[in-house]
């Protein structure tokens, strides 16, 4: 029996879908040609900012409907999965305090602070440079203000893929290894051809992340994507204890439920290399050093490097493709797919099921390349 859908990709987008998927009762097949989990989605940052944050708030602005709607999931997340599961996500909720450094910046930050106050369900505020260090102590003295939003939250990227996975096989998915080489309509179904061999299904859902642009053969067109390399250090810092997520021009750090203080990022455009350099370290630590200065005694524990799927026309890619209405595109997350994967899963799963959906995702659609 062929399954009702094969899902190619085991990061937060193609693990998301599976789960909803098969809780509404579809048989589903997971195939992934690493291990779950162990590029983007097992090793981000964790923020969950529908407002932006880190000095880049417009970002998030064409996909801010899904955004709303992964706060939601990992909301229910955070309750379902681990009652299910028993394995936290680390979910909370932690302000984020993005710091401005020049007059310039003040200009766009207060811009901001405008239409983030506009969002229902959360406090956002201008602070001035004494009110925002008597927030957290150890920032910057050099800093001429900062925007203060409550109401975002984070995840332990790591843990939510841990928990997703098991959720998905309580569920019943068939979580398979393998690198697809090839995905084509074979009569009434579509065949997923791997290295290894072949799976039928009724439906496939591409979630390959950045690795998308190597399905323009099975397609008959090109899929905008590129990777885009960042890097995060994990510190050990006694005595600092940053609770919230502190930002600056797409730099972040913030105490983790862990313990330990995290600390990002680059952006580099270095193609499918994800090795962490010391050049890259070096960056994020400087970046760290202008917003929280005197971390002497911090030591290094972690240092990780990963690839974002990065749409080149700025939006996710979500829905059929023209030509096939049973093959799904569901990436082009960017900086933003731990909180906007769990949403596209569940989109995804109400597009296969036909069900009416909550958002719209016309401008999102693989088709604005076909
Ligand atoms: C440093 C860093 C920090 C980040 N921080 C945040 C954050 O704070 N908040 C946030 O919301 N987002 C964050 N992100 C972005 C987020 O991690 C990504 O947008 C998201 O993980 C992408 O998920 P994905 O499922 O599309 O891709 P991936 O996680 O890359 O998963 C795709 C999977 O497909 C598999 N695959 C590819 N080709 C094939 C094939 N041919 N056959 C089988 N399997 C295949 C890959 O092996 C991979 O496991 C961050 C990213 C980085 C790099």
């Amino acid at each position: 029996m062929p399954y009702d859908v094969c899902i190619v990709g085991g990061g937060v987008v193609g693990l998301s879908s599976a789960y909803f998927l098969a809780k509404l009762g579809l048989s589903v097949n997971v195939i992934e040609k690493d291990s779950i989990g162990s590029h983007a989605s097992g090793f981000a940052y964790g923020s969950l900012s529908p407002l932006g944050e880190a000095g880049h708030a417009e970002d998030i602005l064409p996909e801010l409907e899904i955004a709303r709607m992964g706060m939601d999931i990992h909301a229910l997340f955070a309750e379902e999965l681990v009652e299910n599961t028993g394995i936290q996500t680390d979910h909370r909720f932690r302000p984020a305090l993005d710091l401005i450094f020049t007059e310039g910046e003040v200009v766009n930050a207060k811009e901001q602070v405008e239409w983030r106050t506009d969002e229902k369900g959360y406090k956002v505020e201008w602070l001035t440079r004494e009110e925002a260090l008597k927030t957290i102590p150890h920032i910057s003295k050099e800093i001429l203000g900062a925007v203060y939003t409550e109401g975002v939250a984070d995840v332990e990227p790591y843990k939510l893929m841990l928990a997703l996975t098991q959720g998905c096989e309580l569920l019943g998915v068939d979580i398979n290894h393998g690198n697809v080489v090839n995905v084509g309509r074979e009569g009434s179904d579509i065949q997923i051809k791997t290295e290894s061999g072949v799976t039928t299904c009724k439906n496939v859902v591409l979630a390959m992340g950045p690795w998308m642009g190597g399905t323009s053969d099975w397609l008959g067109f090109n899929v905008p994507i590129k990777p885009l390399k960042g890097q995060i250090i994990r510190l050990n810092a006694p005595n600092v204890e940053i609770n919230c997520s502190v930002g600056w021009k797409g730099n972040y750090a913030c105490t983790k439920p862990d313990g330990l203080l995290w600390a990002g990022t680059t952006e580099e455009d270095v193609g499918f290399n994800d090795i962490p350099t010391p050049s890259g370290r070096d960056q994020v630590i400087e970046a760290l050093d202008k917003m929280i200065p005197n971390l002497d005694e911090a030591t290094l524990v972690q240092h990780t490097a990963c690839l974002r799927p990065l749409p080149l026309d700025g939006k996710i890619i979500l829905g059929p493709i023209s030509t096939d209405q049973n093959i799904f595109l569901a990436t082009g997350t960017g900086r933003k797919g731990i909180l906007l994967g769990p949403a596209m899963g569940n989109i995804i799963s109400q597009l296969i099921t036909g069900q009416k959906l909550e958002v719209d995702i016309t401008s999102f659609s693989p088709n604005r390349f076909n």
